[in-house]
């Protein structure tokens, strides 16, 4: 097919026809046809540049860190601590200390609501969460309710699925002690008002902590600017490895929260009768960390500024508006989630097929989607609906790729009537 005008990428610098090049894995097939891949928001693929710094690590540079007074150890530490320092600039951390390695934003999220959340909240205290949560980003502060007697209060979504930010104004009250907000729904897309919503919080002293894992690898973010106080990320979704992601924290709450876990590296000094913890980031670091997996992150941050961000954010915006038009001429198609602002996610459901089945026949096709409810039950629960089908753009995806979808899509209305 020929390219619409949108996405020839001399307009926005970035050609994705040539980014492919970079991922060995768009070279395979899916049931002997060339993999599609539509489902960069569940986990995104990597480039050679991300396999081979994990690959070096192993073969080159690997030692246990922090602790060996020998030249590998030394020379691994560096790189460890080297993607520490990309990660900062990623995020324009003002300081290198308030990035913390952990296991993703799960972690991130479970180590924010078992700390802060058990060191300063108490029975009746309030957070607010939205209608747009992740399970990750509900479930660790019902951990704590189950604990301490917090309330948890839920701004609501309009039916396009954007915040209702007078709602959220509204719900923020003299109990309110945090709120924790998706930057961008994983399920439908929205990108949320961060600037807003940090703004409102912080007239009245409330602390904001984001969920970014779908917003980093479309957008620059830039925790200064958005002034939040915590922000999470994985590495996985960001073309890194996985079992890597990060916790940006300001100084000022991490040094008053007490450590997450206990164990070595996170202290100072220890006796049976009493422990000294060490500084941040260390303290909330206990044990071995994945240190191939934060090399690589830090890989991947390379790779991806290389390309540009704004770049890739402007072809990706020019794949969803592709997608969005021609998926509108699909009989029976209803997309979910049309919010104004929205991310490189596409999720829809079929009047004839359930997700599931429209899944599975484009799997047949070579077609890679993620049905079901994206572990957003709530805002499935609000549309009205169990599950639905949800096709997402990374930097590698063309239109071509929205052509097989839309083609599969024809294919599932052949089956299903
Ligand atoms: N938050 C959002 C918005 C997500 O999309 C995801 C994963 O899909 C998570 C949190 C959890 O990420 P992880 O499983 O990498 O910890």
């Amino acid at each position: 097919m020929t390219k619409p005008a949108t996405l020839d990428p001399r307009p926005h610098g970035f050609d994705a026809w040539r980014a492919r090049e970079d991922f060995p894995i768009l070279k395979t097939e899916a049931h002997g046809k060339p993999l599609v891949y539509l489902d960069s928001a569940a986990s995104a693929q990597k480039p050679r540049a991300v396999i081979e710094a994990v690959r070096h690590v192993y073969e080159a540079e690997y030692a246990n860190i922090h602790r060996g007074v020998y030249e590998l150890s030394e020379k691994t530490t560096a790189a460890f601590e080297g993607a520490r320092e990309k990660v900062r600039a990623f995020l324009n951390a003002p300081e290198a200390r308030e990035i913390l390695f952990v296991r993703g934003a799960t972690e991130g999220i479970n180590l924010v609501a078992q700390s802060f959340g058990r060191a300063f909240l108490k029975e009746g205290d309030e957070i607010i969460l939205s209608a747009l949560e992740h399970h990750s980003n509900i479930v660790p502060w019902q951990l704590l309710r189950d604990i301490t007697g917090i309330v948890l209060r839920v701004v609501p979504v309009n039916n396009a699925g954007e915040l209702e930010i007078d709602a959220y104004a509204e719900l923020l009250n003299t109990r309110t002690r945090l709120v924790a907000m998706t930057h961008v729904s994983n399920a439908i897309g929205t990108v949320t008002p961060i600037h807003d919503i940090v703004r409102l919080a912080h007239e009245r002293g409330v602390p904001v902590l984001v969920d970014g894992c779908q917003a980093v690898p479309h957008q620059k973010v830039d925790v200064q600017d958005f002034d939040c106080d915590f922000y999470v990320f994985s590495g996985h979704k960001l073309y890194g490895p996985s079992g890597i992601g990060v916790l940006y924290g300001k100084a000022k709450h991490l040094e008053a929260m007490p450590p997450y876990q206990g164990g070595g590296d996170m202290i100072r000094s220890v006796t049976f009768e009493k422990t000294d913890y060490n500084v941040i980031p260390h303290k909330f670091e206990a044990g071995t960390p994945h240190i191939a997996g934060a090399i690589g992150l830090g890989a991947a941050i390379d790779y991806l500024e290389g390309l540009g961000i704004p770049e890739i954010m402007a072809h990706e915006q020019a794949v969803l508006h592709y997608a969005t038009e021609r998926l509108s001429r699909i009989r029976g198609l209803r997309p979910i989630g049309t919010a104004r602002e929205k991310a490189s996610i596409l999720s829809f459901v079929l009047d004839r097929a359930h997700p599931h089945d429209v899944g599975t026949v484009l799997d047949g096709e070579g077609v890679a989607i993620r049905t079901g409810h994206h572990c957003a039950q709530p805002l499935m629960e609000r549309f009205g609906i169990p599950a639905t089908a949800r096709a997402s753009f990374g930097l590698y995806n063309t239109p071509e790729d929205v052509d097989a979808l839309a083609a599969g899509l024809e294919k599932v209305l052949e089956i299903f009537g």
